[in-house]
């Protein structure tokens, strides 16, 4: 049978050519949404623009989240293709790793920039639609890194945390406006970004791969990786009817890893 709850609303998807974000595209056009692709690679974009099905997704590249400009050119482009938004999904993200005293102001501000303003700008640009059809869905994909600390990723965490601080607030203000706001925290999940904390870890250490990667998964109580097509069920979920009144919450993926409340 063939899954048509999302029947044409118009999902509007950061950092969608990769990873997490491919995934959660995918979920969503399966249950018959129109996505808009977003990210900064025109690439990967469209390649998975090619798989979706005709009519079913609409390609904005040159999209960084963390310009200002350009997300107000993206998200007007991407209105002019598939009308308001219904739900945004801000899931652009970088993680970079490395102990305080090597980490510079420009790391700082660019983990701080991608992670968490990028959410701020995306969200704001595309709230007024939301607002003026009373009804609406943002879901900010943050980590478990947004609910507990980590050694050595400290601008990441903060960042993350930050994640969480505005989606808790946001759903307040729009409690009554018929808007829902959440975030989910995935565990270590396997993506290029996962693949590029390995290589990390590799080139500091001189571990194995084999290694590199059964220690970040053994942080999982489940002794595995999230598949990214996990998170997208959640955000499947969270954006669907029936779950109307969740809001502020941050929902985990990460096999039991991080038990919050
Ligand atoms: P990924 O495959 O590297 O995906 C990140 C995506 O974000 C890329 O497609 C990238 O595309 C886009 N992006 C990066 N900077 C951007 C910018 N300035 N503007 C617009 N797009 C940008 O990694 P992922 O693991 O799927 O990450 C997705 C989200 O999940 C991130 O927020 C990450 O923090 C979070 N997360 C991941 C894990 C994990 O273990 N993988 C765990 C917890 C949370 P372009 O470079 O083409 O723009």
């Amino acid at each position: 049978m063939t899954d048509n709850s999302l029947d044409n609303q118009h999902v509007l998807v950061t950092g969608a050519g990769t990873g997490i974000g491919a995934a959660i595209a995918v979920a969503c056009a399966g249950a018959g949404a129109r996505v808009s692709l977003v990210g900064r690679r025109r690439d990967p974009l469209v390649a998975l623009q090619a798989s979706l099905g005709q009519g079913r997704a609409h390609v904005v590249a040159d999209f960084d989240v963390t310009d200002e400009t350009k997300v107000r050119a993206g998200v007007a482009a991407a209105r002019g293709a598939f009308g308001p938004i219904d739900v945004v999904v801000n899931n652009a993200g970088e993680a970079s790793s490395a102990p305080l005293a090597k980490i510079d102001l420009a790391t700082w501000m660019q983990a701080l920039a991608v992670n968490l303003t990028g959410t701020f700008l995306v969200t704001k640009e595309v709230v007024p639609d939301m607002i003026a059809k009373r009804s609406g869905r943002v879901i900010n994909i943050a980590s478990t890194a947004g609910l507990v600390g980590y050694a050595y990723v400290s601008a990441y965490v903060t960042a993350k945390h930050g994640v969480i601080g505005l989606t808790r607030s946001l759903a307040l203000e729009f409690a009554r406006a018929g808007i829902t706001v959440n975030a989910v925290c995935p565990g270590y999940t396997e993506t290029p970004l996962f693949e590029r904390a390995v290589d990390n870890i590799v080139a500091k250490t001189k571990r194995s791969r084999e290694d590199a990667r059964a220690t970040l998964a053994s942080l999982n109580p489940q002794g595995r990786l999230v598949t990214p097509e996990e998170v997208a069920e959640t955000v499947l979920w969270l954006v669907s009817a029936a779950a109307s009144s969740i809001t502020g919450q941050a929902i985990v993926v990460a096999g039991g890893e991080v038990m919050a409340g």
